[in-house]
């Protein structure tokens, strides 16, 4: 707690109001007494036009925050887009965000907001009403996008109750722009639809202004044919899951405990004990031959994959803690550097096996249990990427899935043989599965 309160306290001294960032309206945001006018080593370096919207936004946005205080250091060092959902903490991440908004000049600040549907929007009257809720949470008259929420597949897109409900809304004056948001396919019965062809078809149908997808190093060859296209139409675009970095390890301290606690190893663990090993070595491999000593090296170099793409417009984060948001931000305006790009390819050759690319569902046509892999390795990456724990294992128990232990233990696992990244999917469910109910 204390440790928390000197980074706030530290992070506050650094922090001023940016020129081009959001203005702040009242001096009371931050506890009294503390300096606003040293110079600040921690702000938005670089804006850019964010699509046919023509605003200037910040290269680094706010995803969900976990409280109103970095909310306001973000918003203050030059932060100007928020990224939210009327789903976000049951609508709470929208109240947190109406509170703090007062302080700040609104109309130098993108809002985006969404509804969520798992199949269709009922009625554009339903569509209205959710849409008016979130600018009551948020205190505001209007949000400047309002985007479908995790687009499941294509035909989402033409949903004529969103649409009409936008339509309306937008003479209004209640929303500015239309966008919408997508990890992929969402359900492993439909197959033939993936990150690609859903925002594809986005991008294609035209009203959509703003898109929202994940992207990183490794998952590029699916996200880039999508940001090309964005930028053809000059569609906006906001990047979510920028560091897919992590995993390696896990395995390691997870046999080191059951290795201190003196227990059997279970057979679901027994049956990747040996590639559990591969990896822990491939790890140290990479990290040795490439001098790394931390993973803050390794995520600092996956965002500057991502700042350097001109096309990727804002990078979002869900900020946690002050050490967040000095971190974070002062990568602002960096570019990828040769020794980046060397060892994001080491990466690739030494470690590209441990991570599932966001928004494939190739190998969940294979599965003859149709398990979601793609998704349940998503929650995983929740879990252990974003340390969003509680909120990772709620949706994986809301999946309500066969156990992956029960699933994958005998079977050939078709899944491997057909993904063309040689992820080894089967290690990762069983990490997944570790992680995500703690039975193993
Ligand atoms: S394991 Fe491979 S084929 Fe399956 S979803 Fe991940 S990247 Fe795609
Ligand atoms: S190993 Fe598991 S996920 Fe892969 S195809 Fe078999 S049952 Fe499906």
């Amino acid at each position: 707690m204390e440790s928390s309160k000197l980074n706030r306290r530290k992070f506050i001294k650094r922090a001023s109001i940016s020129a081009m960032g959001a203005g702040m309206v009242s001096p009371g945001a931050f506890a009294a007494g503390n300096s606003m006018t040293e110079q600040e080593s921690t702000i938005i370096k670089e804006y850019r036009k964010f699509g046919r919207t023509g605003f200037q936004v910040s290269d680094f946005g706010s995803g969900n925050p976990s409280n109103e205080a970095v909310l306001r250091a973000l918003l203050k060092s030059g932060v100007n887009l928020i990224d939210t959902g009327e789903a976000y903490m049951n609508g709470n991440s929208e109240r947190l965000i109406g509170n703090v908004i007062q302080d700040f000049d609104r109309s130098k600040l993108f809002i985006n907001t969404k509804l969520y549907t798992e199949t269709k929007f009922s009625s554009k009257e339903e569509v209205i009403k959710r849409t008016n809720e979130c600018l009551e949470r948020l205190k505001t008259d209007y949000v400047d996008c309002m985007q479908i929420h995790s687009a499941e597949n294509s035909a989402i897109l033409k949903d004529e109750a969103f649409h009409s409900g936008m339509e309306q809304l937008k003479k209004e004056g209640k929303v500015r722009y239309v966008g919408v948001s997508c990890h992929g396919n969402n359900w492993a019965f439909n197959t033939d639809e993936n990150l690609e062809t859903i925002l594809m078809a986005a991008v294609e149908d035209g009203r959509f202004d703003v898109i929202l997808l994940a992207y990183n190093f490794v998952n590029a060859d699916i996200a880039e044919k999508i940001l090309d296209a964005c930028e053809k139409k000059n569609i906006a675009t906001i990047i979510m899951k920028s560091n897919p970095v992590h995993l390696y390890g896990l395995f390691e301290s997870k046999l080191e405990k059951i290795a201190e606690e003196g227990k059997e190893v279970d057979k679901y663990t027994r049956a990747f004990y040996d590639k559990y090993q591969v990896m822990n070595n491939e790890a140290q491999n990479f990290f040795a031959e490439y001098g790394i000593t931390s993973e803050k090296e390794l995520k600092n170099a996956a965002s500057r994959y991502v700042l350097s793409n001109p096309k990727a417009h804002t990078t979002i984060w869900d900020f946690q803690n002050f050490d967040d948001v000095e971190n974070i931000l002062q990568l602002s305006g960096q570019k990828l550097s040769n020794k980046d790009e060397l060892v994001l390819n080491g990466y690739h050759k030494h470690l590209g096996h441990t991570a599932c690319r966001l928004g494939c569902n190739d190998c969940e046509a294979v599965c003859p249990h149709h398990l979601p892999i793609n998704k349940i390795l998503r929650y995983n990456y929740y879990f252990s990427v974003k340390k969003q724990e509680k909120r990772a294992m709620t949706k994986f128990a809301q999946l309500n899935l066969q156990k992956p232990s029960d699933l994958c233990i005998d079977c050939e696992g078709y899944c491997e043989e057909v993904c063309k990244y040689g992820v080894w999917t089967r290690q990762l469910l069983a990490a997944a599965q570790h992680n995500l109910e703690l039975i193993v």
